[in-house]
């Protein structure tokens, strides 16, 4: 039902952090227009599915991987090999994923960082570049990485969309031609791993899943209906996966948000109307999942106010700064009537700090009583920069967080839901992983970071590293 006062416009009375400020209002306006007119990219049935996939997480009953970019490019110029950089990325999601149905037997809910990760929160509105100072870039959606090109471009919004569109239907005829079979997981990774015990970790799992499938077959069980598989619809070639970004430019959620009447089975009993009153609810249809981010969760701002009339599962990150009774107020605010797989808590303190932190927003939350489902993104609050100068993350670090989490949810009565990675799956030219975090299984040092770092946001695991915190987790569950 729609939310009391609130309006997908609503937001505009508020102070909004992280503005993005355009030269020329008429061009916004008429590419807002523009915009509204556009078809939505996701449906309301599968935000509704999506909601109920993450009920099941809150309840323990499966795990949320969330995953992908820092930011992605919004061009396709500017990347090699766009669609084989979607498929690596799809085929990283779907091997983590894998390890852990396989060790932990819990189903996976995936959502990437993908088909509209283009925005990016700034600590600075201008940046010092040779001896200029230029207005920061703010991604691809909104100026250019060129310091000659930094004035906000509305033009750009429309891209972005279209960016979007592109990117959501390759990774729809992926996954409906046969890419995620469970038949070839091999397709999806092992030519990418190049530590001889991950491969044989990993080449173990497919060994048997193999049995287990021929032997599914033998007795014809093969398409029967597990939520891996798709909830009731399934085969084994298909999976459900969901897209996400950051709401960071709330003119162009705006724009992709759209009324459209709620399902009966989410209907209450004080929403239930008889045909053709039927209630509406505003979708944001631009992704299935939407977080506000550290920057921006202000209890008085604009994205909070944004975020507390959607109709799609949020995600709120979740900062050292956060006070313990302003998460709650924040909680009352967003899903006041307590449903769940409404709102996801992504923890960020970083490794040195958790231990000040968790314990504490774990408690309040629980004597709240707020249904949360409870992530780690061990990667926010570990970055650092090399000693060449490269913005890096140590991968014993980022394990360091995601163990102290895992332990002091278990102190707490609670339970790790799930992660939040910045990772990808990409190769160079030569078929090697990009080099952007120090250490892990390939023990990659700081001298060899300049390798290949490709990322122009914040560094990401590669390939290796990602299995390796993938079995980190499997292991942790099979006990
Ligand atoms: C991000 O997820 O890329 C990000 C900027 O995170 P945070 O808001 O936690 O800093
Ligand atoms: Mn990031």
């Amino acid at each position: 039902m729609a939310t009391q006062d609130w309006s997908p416009s609503s937001w505009k009375s508020k102070s909004i952090a992280q503005d993005v400020e355009y030269p020329d209002s008429v061009s916004l306006s008429k590419v807002l227009s523009k915009l509204e007119t556009l078809p939505p990219l996701v449906t309301p049935s599968e935000i509704e599915r999506l909601r109920y996939q993450l009920g099941l997480v809150q309840q323990n009953e499966a795990f949320l991987l969330h995953a992908g970019d820092c930011q992605s490019r919004c061009s396709f110029r500017n990347a090699r090999h766009p669609q084989e950089n979607i498929s690596a990325k799809i085929g990283l999601i779907l091997s983590f994923s894998l390890i852990l149905i396989w060790g932990a037997r819990l189903p996976v809910v995936r959502i990437g960082r993908i088909a509209g990760q283009y925005a990016k929160p700034r600590s600075s509105k201008t940046e010092k570049i040779g001896d200029r100072e230029v207005l920061s870039f703010r991604g691809d959606n909104v100026n250019g990485l060129d310091p000659n090109d930094r004035t906000p471009d509305p033009e750009r919004l429309l891209s972005a969309y279209f960016h979007s569109t592109t990117t959501l239907n390759h990774v729809r005829s992926l996954l409906t031609s046969g890419f995620a079979s469970l038949h070839h997981p091999r397709d999806w990774s092992l030519n990418h791993v190049r530590s001889p015990l991950l491969r044989k970790e990993f080449e173990h799992i497919v060994e048997g899943l193999s049995d287990a499938l021929d032997f599914s077959r033998t007795i014809g069980v093969e398409s029967g209906p597990s939520f891996e598989q798709g909830g009731d619809r399934g085969t084994v070639g298909e999976v459900d996966f969901y897209t996400s970004h950051e709401g960071l430019m709330l003119e162009y959620e705006q724009a992709l948000t759209r009324a459209f009447p709620l399902p009966s089975a989410a209907q209450t009993k004080a929403t239930a109307a008889p045909a053709p009153h039927k209630p509406k609810a505003f979708y944001n249809t631009s992704a299935h999942f939407l977080w506000i981010g550290d920057r921006t969760r202000q209890l008085t701002g604009a994205h909070v106010e944004y975020f507390r009339g959607i109709r799609n599962p949020i995600g709120v990150k979740v900062g050292p700064s956060m006070a313990t009774d302003e998460l709650v107020r924040l909680l009352d605010i967003v899903n006041p009537l307590k449903e769940a797989g409404r709102v996801t808590l992504i923890t960020r303190y970083g490794a040195g700090k958790i231990d000040d932190h968790l314990a504490s927003h774990i408690s309040a939350v629980q004597k709240s009583a707020h249904p949360v489902i409870w992530i780690c993104d061990p990667m926010h609050g570990n970055t650092h920069t090399s000693s060449s100068g490269l913005k890096t993350r140590n991968f014993g670090t980022i394990i360091s967080e995601l163990t102290s989490c895992l332990k002091i949810h278990a102190a707490c009565n609670s339970r790790l839901g799930g992660v939040s990675l910045e990772f990808t799956g990409e190769l160079n030219e030569e078929g090697f992983s990009v080099t952007e975090c120090v250490g892990g299984s390939m023990e990659l040092s700081e001298e060899q970071l300049g390798l290949r770092y490709q990322s122009f946001c914040d560094p990401r695991l590669n390939f290796e590293q990602s299995l390796d915190v993938a079995f980190l987790i499997s292991n942790y569950f099979k006990k």
